[in-house]
């Protein structure tokens, strides 16, 4: 006997008389004296079962033990429901099961919470994820995370991409976090990194001739947990070789497009917009801005140079924005605060009101020049920022990007894409002040500026590129150094010597000396793209099985202490201070 020969979405009023076996989870059971009706559910719908005591009194009988997510198997026929009771929400809502046979198939304990039930805490969620995956919002997550990605593979496969599979364990790769590390028993005191991205493995791959790399790659990096951080993700890991940048955004923009078509949505327009960093990081004062709405950020320094306004007048770089609103001094006050969390000192601001009246503590000190290259319209405000240019950068960026959120700036029907091309090669460390990468060293710099990489590392641009939705990174790459004299020079402006190269490094130094074509690539993270696709605020909702901020897995409990004989064996003695342990 087979368990089901339909599902339970599948049934119409146009199946009325056939006789059918469902088999599901009961979803809602209601008794009404005689007759009872379950809901039963499975990953395609619910069909409406009626048990009826006269029809069928043994299956009356079973009926009424059945509680909530107890698993049933129900044989009978199908009927069009009485017009009164035909419910147009649902696709089976014309028909329901009278029920001959009731098999309970599997029970269920009472339920920590209800399968579809909204506002659970998100803890109680992850340690009955199971139950957790069972209702709508993960059933649809899972399924469209499955969805957007066969379409990229079907992409990927098309162009020609080869699937390699690269090893989770391997040697530290720096990609900028910290590492997981994994003590091997036959070498004890000595330990793999699981690797933070395949790039040392895909760039070898085009080292060892396979022209065309794609892999949706695990990552592990030992970072803080947030909204679109888990310790391990995934990526569409791309390289390829005798590629220029635009070969590489040409095959992203592919591959995203791909996955908006197998969802069945319009795909964003192509070729997607460009900005220099540069010119990212004057106009919206970020490298991942968010461009469903303007709210550009002007330059006053020239107008402000000498300013009797003394926070002007010796400023670096002045800059503002003109916010849509003309804020009461609450309103200015939290946006000072706002202001001060990307660094600011304080927030000057002229208000003009409906009215076309100026509220400002600082217009008194501010000289015709001055007021009028700062007039706007009346409702709104003007937002200052003035010190060195990273600050300002920063503090105005993070001004827009609340502003875009709180006054709903962003239009939600829009998708913005966007490039950002041409970052910097290096940027200084705040740690130690000597330079470091922006993106990782294996990065290649602009052509014909190979010669100011050790003479004036600030200098140079990168080819480096990063994709962003509508104000998310979801992921970068470059077109990657393939000289070895050009990666040496790299390290040693970063303050890498011969000899540690060597050390972590030599298997890609020794590779670039044996005919390294020229190549590129690119990492899309997918559960941030998957996450922004579903309309879901943070990535552990397209995750079968994420942890929470802690660290932890609530489900198994992971990470646990393990036995003193697994750590001897390992060569490992854990000096966790008491009251962590
Ligand atoms: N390896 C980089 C990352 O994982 C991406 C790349 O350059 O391809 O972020």
């Amino acid at each position: 006997m087979s368990w089901r020969d339909t599902t339970c979405g599948a049934l119409r009023a146009a199946d009325a008389g056939r006789r059918v076996t469902l088999a599901g989870w009961a979803d809602t059971r209601r008794d009404h004296g005689g007759l009872v009706f379950v809901d039963l559910r499975d990953y395609s719908g619910l069909t409406q079962l009626v048990i009826n005591p006269e029809r069928a009194p043994e299956a009356a009988e079973i009926a009424h033990d059945i509680r909530n997510e107890f698993v049933l198997q129900a044989e009978g026929e199908v009927v069009l429901r009485a017009p009164d009771a035909v419910n147009p929400n649902l696709p089976t809502g014309e028909i329901e099961l009278q029920v001959d046979t009731l098999r309970i198939v599997s029970r269920s304990e009472p339920l920590p919470f209800q399968v579809g039930e909204e506002n659970v805490d998100e803890n109680l969620r992850l340690r009955y994820r199971w139950l957790d995956l069972r209702g709508p919002r993960m059933q649809r997550n899972l399924r469209l995370r499955h969805t957007a990605i066969a379409g990229i593979r079907r992409a990927m496969d098309g162009l020609g991409f080869v699937d390699v599979w690269t090893p989770s364990m391997t040697k530290g790769t720096p990609e900028g976090a910290r590492d997981f590390l994994v003590p091997v028993r036959l070498q004890p005191g000595r330990f793999f990194a699981l690797a933070q991205s395949p790039q040392l493995f895909k760039q070898l791959t085009q080292i060892g001739g396979f022209y065309r790399y794609y892999q949706i790659a695990t990552c592990w990096r030992d970072e803080d947990l947030r909204a679109d951080r888990q310790f391990e993700f995934r990526q569409l890991d791309v390289e390829m070789s005798f590629a220029q940048r635009e070969d590489v955004l040409d095959v992203l923009e592919t591959a995203v497009v791909a996955s908006f078509e197998a969802l069945g949505r319009e795909p964003p327009a192509r070729p997607f917009p460009r900005l220099s960093w540069h010119e990212a990081d004057a106009r919206y004062g970020s490298d991942k801005p968010d461009l469903r709405f303007g709210l550009e950020i002007q330059d006053a320094t020239e107008v402000t140079r000498g300013s009797e306004f003394g926070v002007f007048g010796g400023a670096e770089a002045v800059r503002f924005l003109v916010a849509p609103r003309a804020f009461s001094r609450a309103e200015l006050a939290r946006l000072e605060e706002v202001a001060k969390e990307w660094g600011a000192k304080g927030l000057a601001y002229l208000v003009t009101d409906e009215s076309g009246e100026v509220r400002s503590p600082i217009a008194k000190f501010l000289s015709e020049a001055e007021l009028a290259a700062f007039r706007s319209e009346p409702g709104t405000t003007v937002l200052f920022a003035a010190a060195d240019g990273p600050t300002v950068s920063r503090v105005l960026g993070g001004l827009r990007t609340h502003l875009g959120r709180e006054l709903e700036l962003a239009d939600p029907e829009q998708q913005a894409f966007l490039w950002i091309l041409d970052f910097p090669l290096f940027e200084r460390d705040p740690d130690t002040g000597r330079w470091t990468f922006v993106h990782h060293p294996f990065t290649g710099v602009h052509e014909g500026q190979e010669h100011l990489i050790e003479a004036d590392p600030g200098a140079c641009l990168s080819q480096a590129y990063d994709l962003v939705w509508n104000g998310w990174e979801l992921g970068s790459g470059s077109i990657r150094i393939h000289d070895q004299e050009v990666q040496r020079a790299v390290f040693r402006s970063m303050g890498i010597g011969e000899e540690e190269a060597r050390a972590k490094f030599g298997f890609l130094l020794d590779a670039l000396q044996m005919g390294a074509p020229p190549h590129g690539g690119f990492a899309l993270g997918i559960d941030r793209f998957v996450a922004l696709l579903a309309g879901e605020p943070d990535i552990r909702q397209v995750i079968a099985f994420p942890k929470v901020a802690s660290g932890s897995d609530p489900l198994t409990g992971a990470p646990t202490p393990m036995p003193e004989t697994t750590l001897r064996d390992l060569g490992i003695r854990t000096i966790v201070p008491e009251d962590q342990a």
